[in-house]
């Protein structure tokens, strides 16, 4: 099977570690990238999945290492081609949010340019040598390092073959919530926009690539609980595209986990559909007084928090525009001007 060139020949039932150089100018010097390639003995779908588009959501990443561990080529149909970290550069260096090397939120400019600036090659890069090859994409992320996080999966809505595929994918996920946006999430975290805009998922559908953005965890650590989320919600997608047997894997991934996930990890969870994603941000620079949780649910003009001044005194009361749930917290008290605060995650009101 030589159906990712960049990985060379994959023999059926074999795992294969790799490690890869991206194609770009911008990129030629990096580091070598980690990809763990898992070919069935069966055939079957092509899945690939990857995490550390932002270098500091932690369970991401070793949900990926995880994997990679445990899935057993012999149990499989089809592959599964996993990469760790895709912001590399961002991993060593403990950069929340962004590519230290050129300061760009990744996740902002899928597909990316082949003469862009380093994440837009980055960006291209990752669609054109793995995502548009593989017949389904599962980005993985959680809150970056000063964010806390509750659990949800983000695909595109629409009512086209790809936008329906990716839908299912994400309920089937089985986090508690489920957003499913028309448009691109807002360009946030301060950062310019770059080519194409759009965020990992949305690209990868535009590519006819059904694809979920999955995220769980946060504030810097890798949190047991939210690695555990991650690795089922993986291995469900996989059970729903046929390429494993009830019992199979699920299991062998469940005893490898070093603490006991908390029931609600694998219970069945009645999934909030959410249909905006509301961020907001603070006016001015200075400390940032949550008065919410990760999770918690607000209401429409409840005030949330305050941001004040190096003497105390309050510059901003931070109301929330609409009746939600708490989906990304930050959690650092120091804020800069247009900083981000939270992601609200609500239901549109059609009228
Ligand atoms: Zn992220």
């Amino acid at each position: 099977m030589n159906r990712i060139p960049i990985l060379g020949k994959l023999t059926p039932g074999k795992m294969r570690r790799h490690l890869i150089q991206l194609p770009g100018a911008a990129l030629a010097k990096d580091e070598p990238r980690p990809v763990i390639s898992i070919t069935g003995a069966k055939s079957g779908p092509m899945l690939f999945v990857n995490a550390g588009v932002h270098g500091g959501e932690y369970p991401a990443i070793e949900a990926v290492i995880r994997l990679s561990n445990t899935l057993d080529p012999k149990k499989i149909a089809g592959a599964v081609i996993l990469m760790p970290v895709i912001n590399l550069p961002a991993f060593r260096a403990r950069t929340p949010f962004v590519c230290p090397i050129d300061n760009v939120n990744p996740n902002r400019v899928f597909p990316g340019d082949s003469a862009g600036s380093y994440s837009e090659q980055m960006t291209h890069a990752l669609i054109n040598e793995f995502v548009v090859l593989a017949d389904a994409y599962i980005d993985l992320h959680g809150g970056d390092i000063p964010e806390a996080l509750v659990p949800f999966v983000i695909s595109r809505d629409g009512d086209d073959d790809v936008s329906v595929k990716s839908k299912q994918m994400a309920r089937v996920f089985g986090l508690p919530y489920v957003l499913t946006v028309s448009k691109p999430v807002q360009p946030g975290k301060g950062h310019r926009a770059g080519a194409g805009g759009l965020s990992s998922y949305a690209a990868a559908a535009e590519k006819g690539v059904p694809s979920i953005l999955a995220e769980a965890g946060g504030v810097g650590q890798i949190q047991e609980d939210a690695v555990a989320l991650l690795v089922n919600g993986v291995v469900k997608v996989m059970r729903h595209l046929g390429m494993i047997q009830d019992g199979q894997v699920e299991s062998h991934t469940e005893t490898k986990s070093k603490s006991k996930p908390k029931k609600t990890a694998h219970s069945a969870l009645a999934t909030t559909v959410l249909t905006r994603f509301e961020w907001l941000y603070t006016k001015h620079q200075g400390i940032w007084y949550p008065h919410v949780a990760a999770g918690d649910l607000v209401k429409q003009g409840q005030e949330i928090g305050t941001v004040g001044d190096l003497f105390g005194d309050i510059l901003e009361k931070i109301v929330s525009p609409v009746k939600g749930v708490i989906l990304f917290l930050t959690i650092n008290p120091s804020v800069l001007e247009n900083g981000l605060l939270m992601g609200i995650g609500a239901k549109e009101v059609r009228d």
